[in-house]
């Protein structure tokens, strides 16, 4: 049996898990942001976690294929350097994967988180049977996994499906990255609570603004609906740039269901150019936690599985 360390780098903690073949998660760890500020602090305590989850699996080293890094861009996969992540601030120009080789000798890839989420979703979730889809994340922000020919795309520099800073509405407030109107501003997680709180005057999270459309106040159904329709409008585009044969929606928004789904499924079938594209089926993911961990690991075998078939081709 061989294994994967997937290492899944968001804005609040850090998860690392030793992952089977099979994709099933040994061990895992959480390691919390807030106790390390610095991104040297935190690679060395991810290297002995690392460490740690490899000799408490009752696993060889030799076991273990490699590492696979999933972080929030913009990062550089070539390089394995994360470039100016919005939730990471002090991670800015971090070349992490150099600095874990200096601590762990093993083969270690950088991938974007949504990428890499992708490919648990090909390997293990919903779209198993599929050769084109895109994992589409909605929570803090949005961003888009594609995979398409039977592979991941990823662009020149591994930042490809950053479709969050689409630009929905040039109508629409202005976005962190300083145009009006993107996608991520207007229907990610974070706008459905800014924009809730707004009308209420009070601070409200996504989920409180949810329930609040679930009980019929109609000025939170209005705001919830135009969230819906902005994620249509933004599937559908979508649909009509990569003629997939599924999209899967993950992220914490996701999870609001039936009511999203149904919603969004109407609208491509209305609105989607190509007749085939108005019936591509919208899927929620069907991983759950460890979406991040399982992707970052399948990233790294599948860069040493092609590696390994370049060499010896
Ligand atoms: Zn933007």
């Amino acid at each position: 049996m061989v294994y994967a360390v997937g290492v899944d780098i968001g804005g609040t903690k850090v998860a690392i898990g030793l992952i089977s073949e099979q994709g099933k998660v040994l061990k895992q760890t959480i390691i919390l942001q807030s106790q390390y500020k610095q991104p040297d602090e935190m690679k060395r305590r991810i290297a002995a976690e690392i460490h740690k989850l490899i000799r408490e699996g009752g696993v060889s080293k030799e076991q273990v294929l490699g590492i696979g890094l999933g972080a929030p861009g913009p990062l550089d996969t070539r390089t394995g350097t994360l470039l100016s992540p919005p939730n990471l601030p002090t991670w800015s120009d971090y070349p992490l994967v150099e600095k874990l080789r200096q601590e762990i000798d093993l083969s270690i890839f950088l991938e974007n988180d949504a990428s890499a989420a992708a490919l648990a979703e090909k390997w293990l979730g919903a779209a198993k049977s599929c050769t084109d889809f895109i994992y589409l994340t909605i929570s803090t922000g949005i961003g888009a996994g594609l995979f398409l020919h039977n592979a991941l795309y990823t662009g020149a520099t591994g930042n490809a499906g950053d479709v969050g800073h689409m630009v929905i509405d040039p109508q629409g407030g202005q976005c962190v990255c300083g145009q009006q109107g993107c996608f991520e501003w207007l229907a990610s997680g974070t706008a459905i609570a800014r924009n809730g709180s707004t009308l209420s005057g009070r601070t409200l999270s996504t989920k409180e603004v949810y329930d609040l459309y679930v009980e019929r106040q109609p000025e939170y159904t209005k705001l919830i609906e135009q969230a819906f329709h902005y994620i249509g409008l933004g599937v559908t585009s979508l649909i009509n740039l990569y003629d997939p044969q599924m999209v899967v929606i993950g992220g914490g928004v996701s999870k609001m269901g039936e009511p999203l789904f149904s919603y969004v499924q109407n609208y491509v079938k209305r609105y989607a150019l190509n007749p085939s594209g108005r019936s591509t089926p919208i899927v929620p993911s069907s991983l759950e936690q460890s979406t991040g961990l399982i992707g970052a690991s399948a990233s790294a075998q599948t860069r040493i599985c092609s590696q390994a078939g370049g060499e010896e081709g």
